[in-house]
């Protein structure tokens, strides 16, 4: 076939030549994992080819044999690995080799801190994939030619900011990358250093990988099947090594890092079905990108079905990994179809148990590692008892927040674990939500519990706003906002406080009416505050009102949210307050009623109407004392 081989030279986005640097640097130690990854892709080519041709058999274009050839030459001084899987056109060459078409790339750059230590980790996080090849080679070539299309294309590159890409014949489908290697590389064109390098990272890759040397020092003219070649999961659980475990996971999840845990199952009976699935130890970069890739890979009777099953696991899980096997579920599934089939709900329900599972084992009998779980993806499992009615109760055990109990940024208190400490004749478990740890522990609603030992949770998460609004108990006590309606201590209330309060509260009332007329729509009411020891002033909300913190989350997010005016307590001992009472200057009470309004929004991180005279009238007060 003649074809048009004009070469078009093209440029990198700008992100890559930056990650190419970065990678070369942070990986070089663990180089050889570019084969890993070059085979990892080309598992996924035959994967995909598997899949498109079960509603288009021509694409197998008369051969469905499917495998990776690994080759080198010792005089080119290269290294191949070749597929015969789907291949890629040439838009895709361009939008898959010469993009990153990861959403949050742009974030994940701006991520990188510039200390190599970080950043290695990150890049694992992120996942390099094909650019990994430039650890070893200084040229790397691409031939490719899309199962089902005529024509093929090759791509080339130094790493260096551009590309070329022409148009050329190639008679059997799939890609072939070529790895001219660097100078020093030459270690890599050993049969027996490769293989070791295959059977290290790939031998669960169920396609067989056959090795074969070319170049007049050829080792072996055959070929010779180098893996294992089976489905790892299919696999007794006894036979497979917890490496092989790890390494299938770094090929499921384009992660660097082991996992944190896994578990495989395989249920027999009205459904049949395997599932291998992993826990990872970091969040990916893109795990709150409503986007992101969920982690779950369909397959059926062992055909790759579907990346990315969405369906096979709720949002709130979406940082599992792993594999489902149906043998029930007929080969041309699409995902209209998964939405609405009852097997899959099935496999879903019994996905999520065995997960919780792996997490109450890891919480139960590794509390270091749940720790360390709990820290990347807690405010994930947080979304957890809102979106998983089902699973509510199991899932609140396994939550981790701070407390007044150890009062550090650490979340390690469970609600159990609080329940237990619980003062006799203390009903409720108390909490305060704040925009950030520190306003949370430094709350003024605080103070009462402070003084009377009562351990309050310190939520600072932007979900757990979101999650007070939906848990609403745990072990049959209720969670109560330490700052919404009037506050109930109930049996921990001290009588001789309260009465004290009552006459406190007749004596300010004429102040309480007047705060009131001044502060108009603002407030809903002024009153006297129980909850404060050192404060003069606090806000609180209704018991069923949106705490004033939410109500600015969810305006933030462009929701529109009925304004709801909040109560505004005051502190009768504070002796600003005790002179508010006996001010006479209509002037002055104005203007402290407007200081203590202000002064009380912005402890809960609320942000003033008008600032300046915020400043003017705490000038005019500060200038009192120099008279
Ligand atoms: P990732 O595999 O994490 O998506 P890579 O950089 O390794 O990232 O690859 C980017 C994309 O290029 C892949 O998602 C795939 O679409 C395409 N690709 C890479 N290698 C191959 C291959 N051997 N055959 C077909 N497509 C490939």
């Amino acid at each position: 076939m003649s074809v048009d081989t004009q070469k078009e030279t093209l440029g990198f986005q700008a992100e890559i030549q930056q990650l190419l640097k970065l990678m070369i640097h942070s990986l070089y130690s663990n180089k050889e994992i570019f084969l890993r990854e070059l085979i990892s892709n080309a598992s996924d080519a035959a994967d995909k080819l598997r899949f498109e041709a079960l509603t288009d058999n021509a694409l197998y274009e008369g051969n469905s044999d499917l495998n990776i050839r690994i080759s080198f030459d010792k005089d080119q001084r290269t290294v191949t690995v070749s597929d015969n899987g789907i291949g890629m056109s040439r838009e895709e060459v361009i939008d898959h080799i010469g993009t990153i078409a990861k959403s949050g790339t742009r974030q994940f750059f701006e991520s990188l801190t510039g200390d190599q230590a970080k950043d290695t980790r990150l890049i694992g996080q992120f996942g390099v994939g094909f650019y990994s090849a430039f650890i070893v080679a200084d040229k790397v070539t691409l031939t490719t030619r899309r199962a089902g299309s005529g024509q093929g294309v090759r791509w080339e590159s130094n790493g260096e900011g551009t590309y070329t890409l022409e148009a050329v014949d190639k008679p059997t489908r799939g890609t072939e990358v070529t790895l001219h290697l660097r100078p020093d590389e030459d270690e890599f064109l050993d049969n027996y250093r490769l293989r070791n390098i295959i059977s290290k990272y790939s031998d669960h890759i169920s396609l067989p990988i056959i090795m074969k040397a070319s170049g007049k020092d050829a080792d072996i003219d055959k070929g010779e099947t180098v893996n294992r070649a089976s489905a790892l999961w299919v696999r007794p659980k006894k036979d497979i090594t917890e490496q092989e475990y790890a390494e299938f996971y770094k090929h499921v999840s384009h992660d660097f890092e082991e996992p944190l845990a896994h578990i495989h199952t395989r249920v027999e009976g009205n459904q049949s079905y395997t599932t291998l699935f992993y826990v990872p130890k970091r969040a990916p970069f893109d795990l709150w990108d409503r986007d992101g890739r969920h982690g779950i890979k369909l397959y059926v009777r062992r055909v790759f079905i579907m990346d990315d099953a969405e369906q096979l696991m709720p949002n709130y899980l979406r940082f599992v990994r792993g594999v489902v096997d149906s043998d029930d579920l007929p080969l041309n599934v699409s995902r209209e179809i998964l939405q609405r089939n009852k097997s899959i709900d099935t496999i879903r329900a019994a996905s999520v148990k065995k997960v919780l599972g792996v997490l109450e084992d890891l919480a139960s009998n590794e509390p270091e590692k749940y720790a360390a779980f709990w820290k990347e993806f807690g405010r994930v499992m947080k979304e957890g008892p809102v979106e998983d009615l089902a699973n509510r109760e199991r899932i609140a055990k396994l939550l981790r927040f701070a407390s007044t109990h150890t009062d550090t940024e650490a979340q390690d208190v469970a609600l159990e674990h609080y329940v237990a400490r619980m003062k006799t004749g203390q009903d409720k478990i108390y909490y305060v939500t704040a925009d950030s740890f520190a306003a949370a522990k430094n709350s003024p609603h605080l103070e009462i519990f402070r003084k009377k030992g009562i351990e309050v949770l310190l939520l600072s998460d932007r979900v757990d706003e979101w999650l007070t609004s939906h848990l609403n108990d745990f072990a049959g006590k209720p969670l109560q906002s330490i700052a919404k309606g009037d506050l109930d201590l109930g049996e921990l209330e001290d009588q001789a406080q309260k009465d004290e309060l009552e006459k406190a509260a007749g004596e300010l009332k004429d102040l309480t009416t007047r705060m009131k007329e001044t502060l108009g729509d603002k407030v809903k009411e002024v009153r006297i505050s129980q909850r404060l020891t050192r404060s003069p002033s606090c806000l609180v909300v209704e018991e069923h009102d949106m705490a004033v913190n939410f109500q600015k989350m969810l305006k933030a997010a462009g929701h529109a949210v009925p304004s709801t005016a909040p109560i505004l307590e005051i502190n009768p001992q504070h002796p600003l307050v005790v002179r508010l009472n006996n001010e006479t200057d209509a002037q002055r009470i104005a203007d402290w009623t407007h200081i203590l309004f202000d002064q009380a929004l912005l402890n809960e991180g609320g942000q003033l109407d008008d600032p300046t005279a915020f400043v003017q009238r705490l000038n005019d007060m500060l200038m009192l004392l120099t008279k």
